[in-house]
């Protein structure tokens, strides 16, 4: 079911939130198409029943859960595809997200299920951050790295579809440690998402807001926190995977399955750098370990 936000502006709620814009002639865009194939024909469906048709997919980052529809959308309706650099990459090669998980190395089976795996999405347009034109609509792009390398927002009639620049407290309860690809970036992110004018706000997961001011502080303490908790962990020489263990018990989070794991691994690196570049951690290879300690 479509929920209106605006003239020209609508979600479809779901595990991913949809973004679904009224272009020019009744020409659609949608922001992100969730998961897979499923999400793709309910987002069809709904756009369908408004007696219009998806000429457009504007991806907010490379991440399964928001581009794995792509390809179902752009089989069906040959849909032009925009998505951010850098992300758009790993669209077209969607092997990137696994194994930039598991590595950088050929990812394991138990990685390649579709919530790491998509389909390959075609990418017609790279955007930039600014204004962007998409069938007749004026659309504004917002950078917002760190969740993912370069995710985006998008900003259309003071409806802000924000992405996983901020994840729900539930979620943030649930998994104590969320993904990040950058600590750096993504503390800079969330200053320039609340400093975003809009009516509302589409997070992508979870319910939308009017004001991002709580998400944004909840998602920054929860980052703050956890960063002095690997920093508490590295007050002797430690190895990354010792660091992760650490928080997992720390935070009693249950992870039991490969993805969980290996989704945490890299964030704990995301940690790892910016506390380095910031002076508070120092980095050796000794004895044949890559260790960290607080300076
Ligand atoms: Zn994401």
């Amino acid at each position: 079911m479509l929920v209106e936000l605006g003239d020209r502006v609508s979600l479809l709620p779901g595990g991913v939130n949809i973004g679904v814009l009224r272009g020019d002639g009744g020409r659609m865009a949608l922001i992100d198409t969730g998961l897979n194939e499923t999400s793709a024909k309910k987002a069809l469906k709904a756009v369908r029943q408004a007696g219009c048709e998806v000429a457009a997919i504007l991806t907010t980052h490379a991440h399964a859960d928001h581009f794995g529809g792509n390809a179902a959308v752009v089989k069906r309706t040959g849909a032009r595809v925009y998505a951010p650099a850098f992300d758009e990459a790993v669209l077209r090669y969607p092997l990137f997200q696994p194994m930039t998980l598991f590595a950088g190395a050929d990812p394991l089976e138990t990685l390649r299920g579709n919530f790491l795996l998509a389909d390959p999405s075609p990418v017609d347009e790279v955007v930039q951050p600014g204004s962007l034109l998409v069938e007749g609509l004026e659309v504004e792009v917002i950078p917002l790295p760190g969740h993912s390398l370069n995710q985006v927002g998008y900003l259309v009639d003071g409806v802000f579809f924000c992405a996983d620049v901020v994840l729900p407290e539930s979620v943030l309860a649930k998994y104590k440690i969320p993904y990040l690809f950058s600590v750096t970036d993504h503390l800079r992110a969330l200053d320039t998402a609340e400093a975003v004018p809009c009516r509302v706000a589409v997070p992508g997961h979870g319910e939308r807001v009017e004001s991002l001011e709580g998400l944004v502080r909840a998602n920054r303490a929860l980052v703050l926190e956890v960063m002095e908790q690997v920093a508490t962990l590295a007050h002797a020489p430690v190895t990354a995977e010792a660091i992760l263990t650490g928080l997992l018990n720390h935070y009693g989070a249950a992870v039991t399955d490969a993805p969980s794991f290996y989704l945490l691994q890299p964030t704990v690196f995301a940690f790892l750098s910016h506390l380095h570049r910031h002076g508070r951690l120092a980095h050796e290879v000794r004895n044949g370990q890559s260790l960290w300690v607080t300076c």
